[in-house]
């Protein structure tokens, strides 16, 4: 689960990570108040949104004065930003985060993740801060630098002062930055997060480190533990049917292909995609209904994938374990009817009672594609786009 830059921040501030002061804002007034209240004569208006590049897409302006925070406040809310993270649609900007200036000297790299190669967390740095880190990594890895923790021991202080180093700290700024990496690390452990970056970690010209951006994202299997954290969750910026699908209890994914999948099991889903990229189509969705659907799920599922103005063509792929075939079969029939049908249907199905299940969907008169296999299935919904 993601949240926002400026919960982030409250996060980091419990843990003595040092940040700007700061006020959330929801509106104008807001933005305005919270600027007075934190007094200076420079502030910086932020666009929160779940997602980096605002800076380069107009969602971050520095305001010498208040005035210039109502300017800037009025311009970026309700602003629909489209950065490298939010794809094409972009995201609409609902809140604000106002804080105090700061004077930068240097714009520095951290970052805490799960690195599966090790097994652990790693801390990643690099002095070429404030740009996407992507393109770092991409074109001079050699300036990324990278210790792995150990979990029992922590972060040590010499793979700290290691990194401290190599970022080309010096004098106090190493002790300084020896205290916020410790810190960062502690918090990230303590809430179960799955990625905490900081892009761009600015040395002030007094030689202070300080957090000038915050993200962090958390394992959403471990949220039951952490209901404060649980309550950052900020729906407005989820996808829609990811969040309609949670409601059903449907495992739901949104990609960026047109062949909608409807398949029950997370293996077979992931199985289903890889069929259908291997024969040169690309997947709509991710979709796993669950072992224990019943037809009132299949509708519900049948539903979202419908709704996907992308999906050209549909592709069902069910192996009846638990679930019966003819159950299937019966949900599907019910979902055409209620929702109609405007794309082709593909429906392969496999196990417990599949004749019933086939008959069902022959005696229903409806327009459907059977198919004998997966792979036969997958090449089916592809000719049907082509076609
Ligand atoms: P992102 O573009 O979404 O990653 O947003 P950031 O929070 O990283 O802000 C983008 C850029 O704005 C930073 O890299 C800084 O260069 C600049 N910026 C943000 N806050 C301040 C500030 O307090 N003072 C100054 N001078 N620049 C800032
Ligand atoms: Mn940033």
């Amino acid at each position: 689960m993601n949240i926002h830059e400026y919960q982030a921040k409250q996060i980091f501030r419990d843990y003595g990570v040092t940040v700007p002061e700061g006020v959330a804002a929801f509106d104008v007034d807001e933005a305005v108040a919270g600027a007075e209240e934190l007094g200076g004569s420079l502030w910086v208006v932020k666009a929160q949104i779940h997602a980096g590049g605002r800076g380069k897409a107009g969602g971050v302006k520095l305001a010498k004065s208040i005035d210039e925070v109502r300017e800037h406040a009025d311009d970026i809310l309700g602003k629909t930003l489209v950065t490298h993270q939010t794809g094409p649609d972009g995201q609409l900007v609902r809140r604000l985060y106002v804080e105090q200036g700061v004077d930068i000297d240097r714009e520095l790299y951290l970052g805490l993740v799960i690195d599966r190669a090790t097994d652990g967390v790693v801390l990643m740095a690099s002095t070429e801060g404030g740009v996407e880190i992507e393109t770092v990594a991409e074109e001079t890895p050699e300036k990324i630098l990278k210790v792995a923790i150990d979990p029992l021991t922590g972060l040590a202080d010499f793979q700290a002062r290691q990194i401290a180093f190599g970022l080309g700290l010096e004098g106090k700024s190493v002790f300084r930055a020896v205290k916020f990496m410790k810190a960062l690390y502690q918090a990230f452990v303590d809430t179960d997060a799955s990625t905490a970056e900081i892009n761009p970690l600015v040395v002030t010209t007094d030689g202070e480190l300080i957090a000038l951006d915050a993200k962090m994202n958390f394992d959403a299997n471990a949220l039951y533990r952490h209901p404060s954290i649980e309550e950052l969750r900020d729906e407005g910026e989820e996808d829609p049917a990811e969040l309609e699908a949670k409601e059903h209890g449907l495992s739901y994914v949104n990609l960026d292909g047109n062949i909608g999948c409807m398949v029950n099991g997370a293996g077979l889903a992931m199985g289903t995609m890889d069929i259908i990229k291997h024969y040169g189509g690309e997947p709509a969705n991710f979709l796993d209904v669950g072992g224990g659907a019943d037809a009132q799920t299949v509708t519900e599922a049948f539903k979202l994938i419908t709704a996907d103005e992308r999906v050209k063509v549909i592709f069902v792929n069910i192996f009846g374990g638990i679930m019966r075939c003819d159950v299937i079969a019966e949900g599907v029939v019910a979902a055409v009817k209620e929702v109609g049908l405007e794309v082709p249907l593909v429906v392969r199905l496999a196990g417990t009672n599949v004749d019933e299940g086939k008959k069902i969907l022959e005696e229903s008169t409806l327009d459907i594609v059977s198919a004998d296999s997966m792979a036969d299935g997958a090449r089916k919904a592809i000719d049907l786009l082509e076609g």
